[in-house]
């Protein structure tokens, strides 16, 4: 898979109480994944969405439950927040966790990357140091095959 660190990626930054957040809730699901979305401005999140997670087979992937994601989305619109590339009422990033394998997305993550215009959040919580990381998952071009690239993350 391509995996490289670059240019064009940008920064998330992440403070750390939301980044708690998210490793709780990886957490309290364990040992399914925990999925959601988290909404912010400028490349900074403010608040962390959770998601169920409904996918058939949770112990190895994530789909978030398609309601809980509509009343996300129609609060991220009212509330004026954007994607990582600046697209109004889009999530700054969607997040997931994975139980028994690293921070980095899975090639069915990657397939079913569905938001170009946000940051991919991976949190990993195998072992007892939880390891967080920002990606961004798309094709460079419509219809070529997708890539993911490593974003900085930082606490903000
Ligand atoms: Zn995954």
């Amino acid at each position: 898979m391509p995996l490289t660190r670059g240019a064009g990626a940008g920064a998330l930054a992440l403070p750390a109480s939301l980044r708690a957040e998210i490793v709780a809730h990886a957490r309290e699901s364990a040992p399914h994944e925990a999925c959601g979305l988290v909404a912010g401005r400028g490349g900074r999140a403010t608040r962390v969405i959770r998601c169920a997670n409904v996918a058939d087979d949770p112990l190895r992937r994530y789909v978030m439950e398609p309601a809980a994601v509509m009343h996300a989305l129609r609060s991220v619109q009212d509330a004026g927040e954007e994607s990582a590339d600046g697209v109004e009422g889009e999530p700054l990033a969607i997040y997931h966790s994975h139980v028994y394998s690293g921070p980095y997305p899975s090639p069915t993550d990657r397939a079913e990357a569905r938001w170009p215009s946000s940051f991919y959040i991976l949190v990993s919580v195998r072992a007892e140091e939880p390891e967080v990381r920002a990606y961004r998952i798309r094709a460079d071009h419509p219809g070529s095959e997708k890539t993911v690239v490593e974003a900085e993350l930082t606490e903000g």
